[in-house]
């Protein structure tokens, strides 16, 4: 995908100051704040500013549509949370837990959330753009009749199973690049070759949702269209960049998407507080970079990423990568300028190199190596890919 593409076709930024004020408490993880800092973030970069890109504000979603996935029973317990209405069978279904609190709006939130990407998918296939971001996106574990890791309504899934609905002919890739196994989605489609999963995460052995192993590569239809690289703990630039090209990329180019939706969660970072893998920005934007060189449309959505700033970083990236510009700061150089995180980074956007060392390496990249082998030997065939 090429700038002028976009420039022919534009391109959405879903966004509105009130839901980057929504909060989960001091002492939750998820700050929606992302969404704001990214913002200013992208606005201080220059890369708002192009004349096909669109601010899209997200209205609710319509709660019909809700209804493709999530149980009637559980949207209406989460909408009677979200009220204030306390009940017991609430617990039972996640609501009221230390991830998932009982707060008041969730429900408007979510569906409001769901709604961005939900009107940015509809825009990429109605050929109003080529190229969308809502960061305030990717509830990737949110289930039908609960909700988990801090997922209440599933977007992804939602947005996906609408579009199915209506153009039952298109291969749509879902690339999960969030530290946690993206299996709020993978269960859904697990028999369905017309969506593409492939999931990128820390093993399963050492973080929630404690699934996402090698060995799910779907069922019935679908099997071979549900790919999972669990990486290990430690995981740098590096290893990581072998899996992308090693599997990623290839099926990607294979299955040919008319569409791919990418859940590009921040928490692979080597300074997110939750996660234990050790990336740095570099890996990221080159994912970002070879799986929009393979979509002839993307949709970018937010997710997982808990250190703040450097979670919006990623996500300017991001942004510019889609839309093919550059990030140019405006206020480089000035003495008492506006101050945007840890000050020794001021003035760039790319974190240092790191790579790991040791046994830590050692044990990462044998990992790759042996999951690789595994989905080139298991899935590469399905899809007529010589390894
Ligand atoms: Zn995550």
């Amino acid at each position: 995908m090429r700038r002028e593409e976009n420039e022919r076709a534009g391109s959405l930024f879903v966004y509105s100051e009130e839901m980057g004020q929504f909060d989960f408490g001091p002492d939750h993880p998820f700050k929606p704040e992302r969404a704001t800092k990214t913002y200013d973030l992208c606005t201080r970069y220059g890369v708002l500013n192009y004349p096909w890109m669109t601010i899209l504000r997200p209205e609710p979603l319509e709660t019909g549509l809700a209804h493709l996935f999530h149980e009637a029973a559980y949207l209406e317990l989460l909408r009677a949370a979200s009220r204030g209405e306390v009940r017991l069978e609430m617990l039972e279904r996640g609501l009221g837990t230390q991830d998932t609190p009982i707060l008041p709006g969730i429900y408007e939130w979510s569906l409001r959330a769901a709604g961005g990407t939900h009107e940015a998918m509809k825009r990429l296939l109605g050929n109003e753009a080529r190229t969308a971001f809502n960061p305030l996106g990717g509830f990737h574990h949110a289930m039908p009749g609960h909700a988990e890791g801090f997922c209440y309504i599933n977007d992804i899934v939602v947005a996906i199973l609408d579009v199915l609905r209506r153009q039952p002919d298109l291969r749509i890739a879902y690339v999960d690049l969030d530290a946690h196994h993206g299996n709020g989605v993978q269960t859904p489609f697990y028999g369905d070759p017309r969506v593409l999963f492939i999931s990128l995460h820390e093993t399963g052995r050492t973080l929630y949702p404690w699934s996402g192993y090698e060995t799910e590569t779907g069922e019935q239809d679908g099997k071979g269209f549900t790919v999972n690289v669990p990486l290990e703990p430690g995981t740098d630039d590096e290893v990581y960049s072998y899996v992308v090209d090693s599997v990623l990329l290839p099926l990607l180019q294979s299955f040919a998407p008319h569409l791919t939706v990418a859940q590009l969660g921040a928490d692979v970072l080597i300074s997110d507080p939750l996660t234990h893998l050790k990336l740095t920005n570099n890996a990221y934007q080159k994912t970002i970079k070879g799986l929009v060189h393979m979509s002839p449309k993307v949709l970018g959505l937010g997710g997982g990423g808990y250190d703040l700033y450097r979670t919006s970083r990623c996500w300017t990236l991001a942004w510019s990568i889609l839309n093919d510009v550059e990030p140019v700061d405006e206020f480089a150089g000035l003495v008492g300028g506006m101050m945007f995180g840890p000050e020794m980074e001021v003035g760039s956007l790319y974190d240092h190199p790191f790579l790991s060392k040791g046994d830590v390496k050692d044990k990462a990249f044998e990992e790759a190596r042996r999951v690789v082998a595994y989905i080139q030997k298991e899935v590469f065939p399905i899809h007529g890919i010589s390894s």
